[in-house]
Order: structure tokens, then sequence, then C-alpha cells
């Protein structure tokens, strides 16, 4: 088989779900966020472990998404939808029993126009500048929509994973001012809020990227194995080249291995040159370009040639392949191809 397998472990990001849980006490709700297909784990099959692991609410970014975790979980848990009530999005919302997180005025005057009694949360801004209901806006509609009864009102946080950064207090404050004396549940937390206690958690938490093992939850359970087949070995002499533009040559007796997964496949053009792959304990560098469907892997000093590499794992995390690819985790995780094998281990499902 000349496609790679992404092992994703239900076990750990349902234990990674369970701390972040604890970690906000008994009175505060853990949602979990599974937009983007759970970051590119599958968002039918997690959303599912998360559910059997206690979260009985989930965010998606829009109403598509929302429709392929209601048909997982079926009637029960509460959907909620970041980008809101958008325009065409009315059926699918009352149909699915999805709650819009309304970002605008237009929003909520949709919403209250052609679903009125149909849940509903508000999201304010606080000073990210994304989505949400401006603080001049809010005076004036607040009144008003307090009466229709929101179910929840949130805000987002720019610079969570920088505890020291100056916003992430002025963010703090313009959510109390928005939000004191409204009697309504709150959220201003996704993981990075988490980490910044207490005084960040009102009624609920939203994690994502901690649920699936990446930064800034630096105690999550890695939740993931890429396993790249190798497809090819060869041996290349001192002074020949490998890949694409020549970049790497050979300056001893070497041996290669080309592996199936590529830039078509998430793994950045970046990491040409960069990464390491491994075969079990030991790392074999990458060598030359990464091209749309192959890498190329130095495992000159491997004493058998391996069946696959593995490019996340144990030894190299989501984070860690950001690094070398010079982006973040969220970035690596969203990009996990469609080709790769997707194989479920843990939970049943
Ligand atoms: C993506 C997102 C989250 C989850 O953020 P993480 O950093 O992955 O925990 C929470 N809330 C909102 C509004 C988001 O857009």
């Amino acid at each position: 088989m000349a496609t790679a397998t992404l092992t994703i472990d239900l076990d750990a990001i349902a234990a990674n779900w369970q701390a972040l849980d604890r970690m906000s006490g008994p009175q505060v709700q853990t949602a979990a966020v599974v937009k983007a297909d759970a970051y590119g784990l599958g968002a039918a099959r997690v959303a599912r472990a998360l559910a059997q692991a206690g979260a009985r609410r989930f965010f998606v970014a829009c109403a598509e998404e929302g429709a392929v975790v209601r048909q997982s979980l079926g009637l029960g848990p509460q959907i909620c939808v970041l980008s809101g009530h958008m325009p065409g999005d009315t059926e699918m919302i009352h149909d699915l029993d999805l709650t819009p997180m309304l970002n605008s005025l237009d929003q909520i005057t949709r919403h209250l126009e052609s679903l009125p009694g149909h849940p509903f949360g508000v999201q304010l801004d606080t000073g990210m500048n994304r989505l949400g209901v401006e603080l001049a806006e809010w005076q004036a509609v607040a009144p008003i929509l307090i009466k229709a009864g929101p179910e929840l009102l949130m805000s987002h946080l720019a610079c969570a994973d920088d505890p020291d950064h100056p916003l992430n207090e002025v963010q703090l404050r313009t959510f109390h001012d928005m939000t004191d004396g409204t009697d309504l549940p709150r959220s201003l937390s996704a993981t990075g809020g988490i980490l910044l206690g207490p005084r960040y958690y009102f009624d609920l938490t939203r994690p994502g990227v901690g649920l699936y093992g990446g930064l800034p939850h630096t105690t999550a359970k890695p939740a993931l194995r890429l396993s790249l087949p190798v497809i090819q070995t060869r041996e290349v002499a001192v002074g020949e080249t490998v890949g694409y533009s020549a970049t790497w040559t050979a300056r001893r007796p070497s041996v290669v291995a080309t592996v199936a997964g590529g830039y078509a496949d998430g793994l950045p053009r970046s990491l040409s040159n960069q990464a390491r792959l491994w075969d079990g304990d030991q790392p074999c560098p990458l060598i030359g370009r990464v091209s749309m469907d192959l890498i190329t892997v130095d495992i000159t000093d491997l004493p058998e040639l391996p069946r696959t590499l593995d490019i996340l794992g144990p030894h190299q995390t989501v984070d860690a392949l950001a690094v070398a690819a010079d982006t973040i985790g969220y970035e690596i995780l969203t990009a996990l191809g469609p080709r790769y094998t997707r194989r479920y281990i843990g939970q049943p499902a």
C-alpha cells in the first residue's frame, strides 16, 4: 500500500479533554472544539469519543461541519456554530438543532426574524477584531437581545498563547465590562486561555488544539502517529544528488529511502532538508526537497531496511514538526492529508 497510515489515539484525545476539564474545576463546563474536521483528525469519530468522555457541547466553524457532528452524535449534545447564522443556513440550523454564535447586527436580525425562539449565543469582540459584536453595537442591542435569552455570551483571546501579553488583561477587562450583570453564561477561553488561570474560565471553556496534543497544552498526551510506507530504497554514491533542484549531495556512500507522503498530503515543502523521520527510536534525516507525493530520507545508519518511517509519533510531535517547517502545530494538524488511511485506536466507536 502506497498510502500513509495516520493512527489517531481516541483515548489520548479523551484523556486530554478530561485533563483540561479537571483543570477548570466542576463548576465550569468544558466544551470541545471540533472545527475543521476536528483539526484534521475526523470530526465524526473524535466527537463521539469526546461525547463518551463526557463532553456535552461542541463548537464547529460552520453549519456544514455542524451537520457532520450532529449525524455522528445524534440529538442531545449542543453544537455551536462559531460563524453564526449566515444567509442560507436557517434550515440547517433549525433542522439539526444547531446553536449559532451571532456575530453582528445583521446576524442577530436574521436569526431573531427567521427562527424566533431558537437557541443562540452571542460572540462579542473584546479586541481581536475578527468576529463578534463590537462594544457600541452591543450597548445598543443588549437590552433587547438579553430579553431574547442568549444561552451564551462568548469572546475569543488574540494572544492567549503568550501569558505575558498585555492584550490578555485588556480583553478580560473588556469582557467583564460588556457582560457583568447580565447573569448569562459566559465563555472567554480556548486552550491558551484555560492555561491563563481561573480568572479566564467563566462558565465554559472551549479547548481545541489542546485536545489533539498540541501546544500550548504542554502536558497533553500525543494523539498521533503518521507512518509513511517506504516505496523504494537505493544506494547513492558520493557526489550524487537527491531530489528536485538537486539540493542534497551525498558526502558518503548513502542509502536513501523514498517514502509516500508529500506536500499534497500536508507535509510542507518547507520541511525540505529540515525534519527527521523515525525508524522506531532511530532518527533519519529528511534529505532533499519534499515533493508532491514523495519524501526522501537518509537511512544509511539503519541496520536494516525499514518498511515504514514515522514522521509524527512519540519522538516527533505535531509541534516539533511545526518548528521544523517554520509554522504552528495547528497548521500541521489541519493540513493532514485526505490520502492517509485514518486508523482509530482506543475507545470503541
Ligand atoms: C478555534 C477556536 C477555539 C479553539 O482554540 P484552540 O486554541 O485550538 O484551543 C476556541 N474558540 C474560538 C472562537 C475559536 O475560533
